[in-house]
């Protein structure tokens, strides 16, 4: 078997067999595979697509090409994930709600990818906060505190990683297989034995339409129940920016304020629902409106607030910042974006001012580029809102002046204002 036989199958639409996916998994991984090999062979099935069989091969490969948890002892470990959006604080809010609820949290959360954030660069922007924790201490602050929050480390689905951080950078993303199996890789490597995802959808997600949104969701469920995890997935619109901030530090800002009862309206609709289900399927509470009331409770007695500052001492984070959010760097730059006209917000496009946060600093455009922590927007209008001519819509922040130029002409396109009055936009939107 080499290399090249396997990325001239694929090229040439050929079904590929689990012998050759653990063979490029394993090369890949070890590094004896290059990386412009693995770019042909991952372009080859964005293009030619993989049938069920393919995606669980896959799926089992990058999960396996590292050390695989086992969580039991824990109890029933529910995680959640999410395919991803622009100004999703969802897990920062609501994982230490779960674990102030008694429910042990271990979670691996990913980058920023294309356009959407990732949790692991916004916890980064709370200084000290250690992302790359070891396996054991990974287990360690569970068994402890019940919460951890990492990214990928050396030895979890490190196939993914690498796959992850490519796809990024040769516009690979948007594909139900390569997306069911990066996420469910490392579902099951991490331990959890049941799964709650968010799976989002609209021009700020990468499944633009709902058929595509259940597809990428049902295939999920398929690898979870083949792996004997129970499976959630809830379909959340992101046509417009989830809550008020998008960018790194703002988004930490925002979940913060959360946690202090401060939530915004589509926020909470997320945070409820997804925790609803996750209560349930930790055996804590068949009532999905009780379990909603008992997020509710956690917040306003300051519980999950507490269980932040808990997990950010714990992992080497300066809780200071999570007491006095003034402490965090502010950028050296703004440009309010003004309405222009009167009428109602019709369209706040997730997707474009995604693109422009990254633009200014926010995301990777090259896997090595360092991110700019303070880069990001404020949202101050939602769809169905009035303006008038002077309102501000966002406010774009950046530490470079130039950028802030640059995106001007970009900024204009996600925003469409007209006469009619259109419906605020229901967050959830099925549940599978
Ligand atoms: N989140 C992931 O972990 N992987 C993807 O491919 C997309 C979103």
């Amino acid at each position: 078997m080499n290399i090249l036989e396997i990325i001239a199958k694929k090229r040439d639409n050929e079904k590929i067999t689990k012998e050759e996916i653990e063979y490029f998994i394993k090369g890949y991984t070890n590094d004896e595979i290059s990386d412009y090999q693995a770019a042909a062979l991952i372009m080859a099935m964005y293009i030619n697509g993989m049938d069920e069989e393919e995606i669980t091969n896959l799926t089992l490969a990058m999960a396996y090409s590292g050390e695989v948890l086992d969580l039991s002892s824990l109890g029933s470990v529910v995680d959640k994930h999410s395919t991803g959006g622009v100004g999703d604080k969802v897990t920062l809010i609501l994982m230490p709600i779960i674990a102030a609820l008694g429910i042990p949290v271990a979670k691996m959360s990913g980058r920023g990818l294309g356009f959407t954030g990732g949790t692991a660069d916004k916890l980064e922007a709370i200084p000290g906060y250690r992302t790359g924790l070891s396996v054991n201490e990974f287990k360690e602050n569970v068994k402890k505190i019940g919460i951890s929050l990492i990214t990928q480390t050396g030895n979890l689905a490190p196939a993914d990683k690498k796959i992850y951080a490519l796809r990024d950078t040769i516009s690979c993303i948007e594909n139900i297989p390569l997306i069911a199996s990066s996420i469910m890789s490392k579902k099951i490597a991490s331990g959890a034995n049941k799964v709650v995802l968010d799976v989002t959808c609209g021009s700020g997600a990468f499944m633009k339409n709902k058929n595509e949104a259940i597809k990428l969701a049902k295939t999920m469920k398929k690898i979870g129940d083949l792996s004997k995890k129970e499976t959630v997935c809830i379909i959340t619109n992101m046509d417009e920016p989830l809550g008020e901030y998008v960018g790194n530090t703002l988004e930490v800002i925002e979940a913060i304020n959360a946690l202090k009862d401060n939530m915004k309206d589509d926020v909470r609709q997320v945070v409820l629902e997804l925790g609803a289900y996750m209560i349930k399927l930790a055996g804590k509470g068949d009532n999905i409106q009780e379990n909603k009331g008992m997020i509710q409770e956690c917040i306003k007695s300051g519980k999950a607030y507490e269980k932040l500052k808990q997990l950010v001492k714990n992992q080497g984070g300066d809780i200071r910042y999570i007491e006095n959010v003034e402490l965090f760097e502010k950028a050296k730059f703004e440009k309010q974006i003004l309405a222009g006209k009167q009428g109602y917000i019709e369209k706040l496009d997730a997707g474009e001012i995604g693109k422009v946060v990254c633009m200014l600093g926010a995301g990777r455009i090259k896997k090595e580029d360092k991110i700019d922590m303070e880069a990001g927007a404020l949202i101050h209008k939602k769809v169905g809102d009035y303006v008038e001519n002077t309102d501000k819509i966002l406010t774009l922040y950046a530490n470079n002046e130039e950028k802030l130029k640059q995106v001007e002409m970009q900024i204009a396109k996600a925003i469409v204002i007209s006469d009619k009055r259109n419906e605020k936009i229901p967050s959830i939107m099925e549940i599978i």
